[in-house]
C-alpha cells in the first residue's frame, strides 16, 4: 500500500516537472521552470516530513493528515498500528491484573522470587503467614527474612522437596509447609501453606490411637492372665476353644503393644545418639532368629566393615528384629536367611534377605503402611500384626535412614536399612572380659 503511494507520487512529480518544463519552454526557460517546481515540491515534502516527525515525537495519540502522499500515508499507517498496539497492551494489562488478583486471593502465601532469590512480588497471605512487609521487603533476599536455620539450609540445598512443619515467622503457633516451584529463567514461586489445622487433626488421631491402645492394655492383661491360669488339659471338652482364646488374646496384646510402640515413635522428634554396638546387636539378633526358627532355617551372619551406629539401640534392635522375624515367619522350612551389616564412606546398610516366597512388585510401595498385608490369612497364621514394617519405617525415619525393599516372587526378599555416613561411628574397642 505504501509502495503504491510512493509510485503514484513519483509519477505525479515527473508529470509536474514535465508540465513545468513544457510551460517554461514557452517562455524559453524550461530548466528554470522545472527547477522551481522541484524546489516547491521538496519544500512541501519537507513540511510534511516535519509534521510527521513532530507528531511522532509527541507521545500523544497520532493524528495523521488525511493526504495521499507517502508522508501522510506513513502517518496513517503508524496511527493504525499504534491503535492496535494500544488495544493489545490494554488487554495484556487486564489479563496481568486478573492474574495478580487471582494470586492475591489465594489462601496460600505466594512469593515470586528472581534467580537470586530476591522478592519480586508477594500476596496478602504471604504477608500474614511469612510476616513480609510490602513497604520494605520487595527486592530483599528471602533468606534474609526467613532466617530459621532449617529454611536457610533448605534453600541452600536447592529447595527441591517440600519442607514441612516450619514455624511461621509471624506466629510461632502457626505451622507451615513450604514448597518452591521453579519457572522460567531460574525464577521460582515460594508457596507457604498453613498446615496447623492438619497437624492438630493428626495429633488428635495419634492421641486417640495411643489412648485406646493404652485403655485396652489393662483389660487384655487381665483376660490373658486368667486364660493362662486355666489349663486346657483340665477341661478337655473346651481345649480347642481355650487354645484359640489364648492365641487370639496373645495376638491382641501384640497389636496393642505394636500400636503403642508406633505412637511413641510418632511422638518422638529425635533419637538418643547413643553408640549402637553392631557386633553385639547382630549376635543378639542371630540368637533371636535361631530361637524363632527352631532349626527350620539356616541363619547366616555377614559383617563387612566394623563401624558402629549412632542412634537408639532399643529402637534399632526392634526394627531389625521385625525384619528378621518376618523373614523367619514367611520363609518356608529349609530356607536361608542372611543378616548382613556393611559400611563404607557412603554410609551403612543393614540387610535382611531370605529365600522366601517373595512379594509381587505391585505390593512393594504399600508394604510399610499400617495393617497392609500381601496375604491377610498368611500374616495372621504366622502371628503377624501388620504393623512390623510400619515400625521399621518410623524407626529409620528417626535415624534419617530409609528402607529399601527388593523382592522377586519365587526367589526371595531383601530388606535394606540404609543409613547416612553421619550415623557411622568408629567401632568400639572390644570389652575386656
Ligand atoms: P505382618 O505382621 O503382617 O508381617 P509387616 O508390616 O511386618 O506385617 O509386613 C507387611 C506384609 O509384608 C506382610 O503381611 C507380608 O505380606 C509382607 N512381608 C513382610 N516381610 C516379608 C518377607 N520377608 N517375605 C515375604 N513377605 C513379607
Amino acid at each position: 500500500m505504501l509502495t503504491g503511494a510512493w509510485r503514484a507520487t513519483l509519477w505525479r512529480l515527473l508529470g509536474l516537472v514535465a508540465a513545468a518544463a513544457a510551460i517554461g519552454a514557452w517562455f524559453g526557460r524550461p530548466a528554470l521552470a522545472a527547477l522551481i517546481v522541484l524546489a516547491a515540491w521538496t519544500a512541501l515534502m519537507l513540511h510534511r516530513l516535519h509534521r510527521l516527525c513532530r507528531m511522532l515525537d509527541s507521545r500523544a495519540l497520532l493524528r495523521p493528515a488525511p493526504g495521499r502522499d507517502p508522508w501522510s500515508r506513513i502517518g496513517q499507517h503508524l496511527a493504525q498500528r499504534q491503535r492496535a498496539s494500544r488495544r493489545t497492551r490494554r488487554r495484556l494489562i487486564e489479563q496481568l491484573r486478573s492474574f495478580r488478583d487471582a494470586a492475591a486471593a489465594l489462601p496460600d502465601g505466594v512469593v515470586a522470587l528472581d534467580p537470586e532469590r530476591r522478592i519480586v512480588w508477594f500476596n496478602a497471605a504471604a504477608r500474614d503467614l511469612l510476616g513480609l512487609d510490602p513497604r520494605h521487603d520487595g527486592g530483599a533476599e528471602i533468606t534474609h527474612l526467613l532466617r530459621a536455620p532449617r529454611v536457610v539450609q533448605w534453600f541452600a540445598e536447592g529447595a527441591e522437596t517440600p519442607l514441612t512443619d516450619v514455624a511461621s515467622p509471624a506466629d510461632d503457633h502457626v505451622r507451615l509447609s513450604l514448597r518452591s516451584i521453579p519457572y522460567a529463567d531460574a525464577r521460582s514461586l515460594l508457596v507457604a501453606r498453613d498446615i496447623s489445622q492438619l497437624q492438630r487433626l493428626e495429633q488428635v488421631r495419634r492421641d486417640f490411637v495411643a489412648n485406646v491402645s493404652h485403655e485396652l492394655r489393662t483389660p487384655l492383661t487381665v483376660v490373658h492372665g486368667y486364660l493362662d491360669m486355666i489349663e486346657p488339659e483340665s477341661l478337655p471338652e473346651y481345649e480347642p476353644i481355650l487354645r484359640e482364646l489364648r492365641l487370639q488374646s496373645r495376638r491382641m496384646t501384640q497389636i496393642v503393644e505394636d500400636l503403642l510402640t508406633l505412637s511413641r515413635l510418632e511422638a518422638q522428634q529425635s533419637t538418643p545418639d547413643e553408640r549402637v554396638i553392631m557386633a553385639a546387636l547382630l549376635e543378639s539378633l542371630r540368637r533371636e532368629g535361631l530361637a524363632l526358627s527352631q532349626g527350620r532355617h539356616s541363619i547366616v551372619l555377614e559383617r563387612v566393615g566394623d563401624r558402629d551406629l549412632a542412634g537408639s539401640t532399643k529402637d534399632l534392635h526392634s526394627a531389625f528384629s521385625n525384619l528378621l522375624s518376618n523373614a523367619v515367619r514367611y520363609t518356608p522350612d529349609g530356607g536361608r536367611i542372611v543378616l548382613r551389616w556393611e559400611c563404607d564412606e557412603d554410609g551403612g546398610r543393614m540387610t535382611v534377605s531370605d529365600t522366601g516366597p517373595g512379594i509381587p512388585a505391585q505390593h512393594l510401595p504399600r508394604l510399610t503402611e499400617r495393617f497392609y498385608r500381601v496375604s491377610t490369612s498368611r500374616s495372621r497364621e504366622s502371628g503377624g500384626t501388620g504393623l512390623g514394617l510400619s515400625i521399621v519405617k518410623h524407626v529409620l525415619m528417626l535415624h534419617q535412614a530409609h528402607l529399601e525393599i527388593h523382592s522377586e516372587v519365587g526367589v526371595g526378599s531383601r530388606f535394606v536399612c540404609v543409613f547416612g555416613p553421619e550415623r557411622l561411628l568408629p567401632a568400639a574397642p572390644p570389652q575386656a572380659s
